[in-house]
């Protein structure tokens, strides 16, 4: 008989190779610490303030008439997938059909791991802008990929692109994208574009384009990659209404490309989640039709918000690099004497209860990112104030 309580024996760790190097996230770490000193949480990227009320409503709504309260459809409820395909046409002037080229997702975060898993053979090349988006890395590695860094570096944090093309191997074969970028604020340019896309067609890569923070770019416009001339055959454009709506809780995402690319990305797709947030698909498909004011107004108010915070980190003795989309401001903390800026965010919170985020940890290049760290701005205004004011004891 087996004895009651039979430890493991093996010397083998539970956690695989493919993912021993990604324990638990900073933003677990930094929001364990804001919590147990009570300071204010400049770290984790979400609003503190829900979105449109109508929205909310709309989704208690679909639950009370019973609408998605069941499995909904494996590429998502009809209603929503008709309203992505609008929203794409309203905004880029980008078609495409509801039926096979739209599939909804548990968020963003889905439709990347999703799309990882299904394009990727183990071995092939990834290469993706750092510092990453903290999902990026684990998802290549779960794919058994290599991931193949282009550093943004400061002040400007724009992408080399002669190192781009250096960086093209016969083994890559995506590239991965995002823009407005997390956590640098660049926006990619349409000349920069317009180089990324030659060189997808031209060394015939699949192309991943986050593009979450779409309708928060602050100066000029956002242009999506599928937009440029020979992209939308091999571009898979990923977004959600987390960061749009200011429903993050409610993972709803979704994958825009042709119908070989949505049928692949589907195959995963259904082995991860099947289905999810079936109420709030409905509530979403409302959101999107909201009027060009809503999506003005939101921009306007983060746009307020994002100068005040850059105000009160200058006037605290950072250096700011000026964002120009997503709701997060990097800055160099150099000039407060400071190297090191997990310990620096290790420490802020007994210094002046606040809490940020380091950029080293998402860098392989853990020289580019050392001094840099992260300050989310989706927050209420008196919030941020108190923050700035706190930030005045460095
Ligand atoms: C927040 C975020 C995501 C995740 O979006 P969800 O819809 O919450 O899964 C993906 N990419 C970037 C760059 C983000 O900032």
């Amino acid at each position: 008989m087996a004895p009651m309580s039979a430890p493991v024996n093996s010397d083998r760790p539970f956690l695989n190779r493919r993912l021993a190097a990604f324990g638990t996230t900073i933003f677990a770490e930094m929001s364990a610490l804001a919590a147990r000193t009570g300071s204010i949480n400049l770290g984790q990227g979400f609003p503190d303030t829900d979105g449109p009320a109508e929205i909310a409503e709309a989704a208690v709504r679909a639950i009370r008439d019973g609408r998605g309260n069941q499995y909904p459809p494996g590429p998502g409820v009809p209603e929503l997938r008709e309203a992505i395909a609008a929203h794409q046409q309203r905004f880029y002037g980008l078609g495409y059909d509801p039926d096979t080229e739209v599939l909804v997702t548990a968020g963003a975060t889905e439709a990347i791991a999703a799309a990882l898993l299904a394009l990727l053979e183990p071995g092939d090349e990834v290469i993706a802008l750092e510092p990453f988006y903290d999902s990026y890395a684990a998802c290549i590695a779960m794919a058994g990929a290599v991931r193949v860094p282009l550093t943004l570096r400061a002040p400007d944090f724009r992408p080399d692109l002669d190192a781009l093309r250096d960086a093209i191997t016969p083994r890559t074969r995506l590239l991965l994208l995002n823009t407005p970028h997390n956590p640098t604020g660049t926006v990619l340019t349409p000349e920069e574009l317009a180089v990324v896309a030659e060189l997808a067609v031209e060394r015939d890569l699949l192309v991943v384009t986050d593009e979450v923070y779409e309708h928060l770019v602050f100066e000029g416009g956002h242009t999506p990659l599928a937009s440029l001339p020979g992209m939308r055959e091999r571009t898979v454009t990923i977004s959600s209404a987390g960061k749009t709506f200011s429903f993050t809780g409610w993972k709803v995402g979704w994958v825009t490309a042709p119908p070989a690319l949505v049928s692949a990305v589907r195959s995963a797709k259904q082995f991860l989640t099947y289905v999810s947030s079936g109420p709030f698909q409905y509530a979403v498909a409302e959101a999107l039709a909201l009027p060009d004011a809503y999506y003005t107004a939101f921009r306007a108010d983060l746009a307020a918000k994002r100068d005040l915070l850059t105000e009160g980190l200058t006037a605290a003795g950072l250096r700011v690099f000026h964002p120009q989309g997503t709701y997060f401001i990097t800055t160099d903390i150099s000039p407060l004497g400071e190297k090191d800026g997990l310990a620096f965010c290790r420490a802020l919170p007994e210094r002046c209860g606040v809490v940020a985020i380091p950029n080293q940890v998402f860098y392989d290049d853990q020289e580019a990112g050392a001094s840099q760290v992260r300050w989310a701005f989706c927050k209420k205004t008196e919030v941020l104030r108190e923050a700035v004011d706190r930030l005045r004891a460095l």
